[in-house]
C-alpha cells in the first residue's frame, strides 16, 4: 500500500506555483548568457584562448501549461586554447561538472533530499513546474556524496586510500577533529554519542517472509530481522550536530567504529552503548542500555517473567512497572554523582546538575529519527549514504535556525 502523499500546498496555490516559477526560469534564464574565463585554459593555464563559438546548455526542464516540457537554455561561451588545442566552457556558467541542469536546480534538488526520498523530491518541483526525474534527482545526491567522501572521506585506519563515511566536522568546520574545533571555540561543551540505526533494504520484509515460513516448513529456527543497512554516526550532544556518519553494507563491526570516532578525538567524553565495537573508543556506557542489562538479569523480573509463561499469579504490571522505574531513578542520581566527579568540565555548578549526555538518546531522540527520515527502503548502500549525509547537514543547519 502506497501512503498518501501529504499535502504541502493550499488547494489554490499549486496553479499560481505552477505557472509562475517555470514562466520566471524562462523569462530570466532564456536570456542569459555566460562568457568568462578566469585563469585562461584550466588544462596549461595559458592566457593564449579565442572564442570557438557559444553552447547552448540547459539550464532546466520545465512544464508547459499543456504539461509538455520545455528546456531552458543559456548560453554559454566555448574557447579554444591557442596554445595546447584544448577546447572549454565559459568558467562562470552556472553549472555543477557531470550535471545536465543548472546549479540551482541541482542545490535546490540536494535540499530536498535532506528532507525526502528521491522520487518524493520529483513530484515536489512537479507542483513547482520543474521537470526533474527521480534517477537524476539520486544521481546529485551520489555525485554529492562522492564529493564528501573525496573532500571528508575517513580514512580506515592509517591507509589513507581506504576510506569509511564522512567527517561531518570536517565539511561543517573545517577541521579533522574535536580537538581542532576547541582551539577555534574553546568554551563549548564537547561531549559526543555514538549509536547505530539499521533501514531495511529494498524488498528484505518479503524476502523476510519467506525464509521464515521455508525454515518453519522444515522446524528450523527463525529469523527475526529483514537484511538491513548499517547506519552508524557519531553526534556532538551540545553542538547539536553529527560529527561522522557511515553507512554499509555489512553489520558494524569495530573497523566502521573506529574509523567513525576519528573526529572525536579531543571530545570531553564519548557515551556509546554496551556493543563490544566500542570498547576501545567508549567513556562510559548509556544510562538506558545499561539499565536494559540490569533489568535482564535482576532475580525479581526473572521470576516474573517465569511466572507469566506458567500462567501461575504475578504481579500486576503497575507494580512491575513502579518498581524499575525505582530502580531506574535511583540509579540514575548513583550514575549522575559518579559522572559529575569523573567529568568536572560537564558539571554545571550553577544548576548542580551534570549537562553532558547520559544516554545515547541525546542523539535527538536516537538514531531512530535518522532512519524515520530515511523514510523508504533502499536497494543499494550509497544511496542511503547520500541521503544520510543531507540529513545529518540538514539537522544542523536546522538547529542553528532554531538557536
Ligand atoms: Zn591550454
Amino acid at each position: 500500500m502506497t501512503p498518501p502523499k501529504p499535502k504541502q500546498l493550499s488547494k489554490f496555490a499549486p496553479d499560481i506555483l505552477r505557472k509562475m516559477v517555470p514562466q520566471t526560469l524562462e523569462r530570466h534564464y532564456s536570456v542569459m548568457s555566460y562568457d568568462g574565463h578566469d585563469g585562461g585554459c584550466p588544462g596549461c593555464k595559458s592566457d593564449h584562448v579565442v572564442g570557438f563559438g557559444w553552447l547552448p546548455k540547459t539550464f532546466c526542464t520545465i512544464i508547459t501549461e499543456r504539461g509538455g516540457f520545455k528546456d531552458v537554455k543559456v548560453s554559454v561561451r566555448r574557447y579554444l586554447c591557442m596554445h595546447c588545442k584544448h577546447t572549454f566552457l565559459a568558467s562562470d556558467a552556472p553549472f555543477y561538472d557531470h550535471c545536465k541542469y543548472g546549479k540551482a536546480i541541482v542545490d535546490l534538488c540536494l535540499a530536498l533530499a535532506a528532507s525526502n526520498p528521491y522520487n518524493r523530491v520529483e513530484s515536489i518541483l512537479m507542483q513547482y513546474g520543474i521537470q526533474v526525474d527521480r534517477d537524476s534527482v539520486k544521481r546529485y545526491a551520489l555525485a554529492f556524496r562522492d564529493r564528501s567522501i573525496k573532500k571528508a572521506g575517513i580514512p580506515v585506519m592509517d591507509s589513507s586510500d581506504a576510506k569509511i563515511g564522512v567527517n561531518i566536522l570536517k565539511m561543517l568546520f573545517d577541521v579533522e577533529n574535536v580537538k581542532e574545533l576547541k582551539e577555534k571555540y574553546p568554551k563549548a561543551k564537547y561531549d559526543s554519542v555514538m549509536d547505530e540505526t539499521f533501514p531495511r533494504k529494498k524488498g528484505a520484509k518479503e524476502a523476510l517472509e519467506k525464509e521464515r515460513f521455508n525454515k518453519s516448513v522444515n522446524g528450523e529456527k527463525l529469523p527475526k530481522f529483514p537484511d538491513s543497512f548499517t547506519v552508524a554516526s557519531s553526534y556532538m550532544n551540545h553542538l547539536e550536530c553529527f560529527a561522522s556518519i557511515a553507512c554499509r553494507n555489512s553489520p558494524f563491526n569495530e573497523i566502521v567504529a573506529e574509523a567513525l570516532a576519528k573526529p572525536l578525538l579531543g571530545a570531553d567524553a564519548i557515551v556509546t552503548d554496551g556493543s563490544r565495537c566500542y570498547n576501545s573508543i567508549r567513556d562510559y556506557n548509556c544510562l538506558f542500555h545499561k539499565m536494559k542489562n540490569f533489568f535482564g538479569i535482576d532475580p525479581f523480573l526473572a521470576r516474573q517473567r517465569e511466572m507469566m509463561i506458567t500462567n501461575s499469579r504475578k504481579l500486576p504490571p503497575s507494580i512491575i512497572s513502579e518498581y524499575m522505574c525505582d530502580i531506574y531513578s535511583f540509579a540514575k542520581v548513583e550514575y549522575e554523582e559518579w559522572l559529575k566527579a569523573r567529568y568536572p568540565d560537564l558539571f554545571d555548578s550553577e544548576t548542580g546538575k551534570y549537562i553532558g549526555a547520559m544516554t545515547t538518546n541525546a542523539m535527538e531522540g536516537g538514531n531512530w529519527r535518522m532512519k524515520y527520515e530515511l523514510r523508504s527502503p533502499y536497494q543499494n548502500v550509497a544511496s542511503v549514504e547520500a541521503r544520510s549525509i543531507l540529513i545529518a547537514l540538514k539537522r544542523f543547519f536546522a538547529n542553528v535556525q532554531g538557536r
